[in-house]
């Protein structure tokens, strides 16, 4: 399950995200736009999230967190 999403609707390729995750699970698809990588190392810190000039990265915990 993908725990970290961008909206590439509102995404303006800035990538925040990208430069300020601590865990380098974000890579950058064919059309420039990043993308959970490497899902079960991303320990939802939230970085990526408030890195984000436009809000448009949605974060879902996985229900084993719940
Ligand atoms: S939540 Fe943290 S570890 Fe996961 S992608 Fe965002 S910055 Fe990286
Ligand atoms: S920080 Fe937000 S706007 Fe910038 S590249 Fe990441 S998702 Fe896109």
């Amino acid at each position: 399950m993908k725990v970290v999403k961008v909206d590439n609707e509102k995404c303006i390729k800035c990538m925040k995200c990208y430069d300020n995750c601590p865990e380098d699970v974000l890579a950058v698809n064919e059309e420039g736009y990043p993308y959970l990588k490497y899902e079960g190392e991303c320990w939802f810190c939230g970085i990526c999230w408030m890195n984000c000039p436009k809000r448009c990265i949605e974060m879902k915990l996985p229900a084993s967190l719940w």
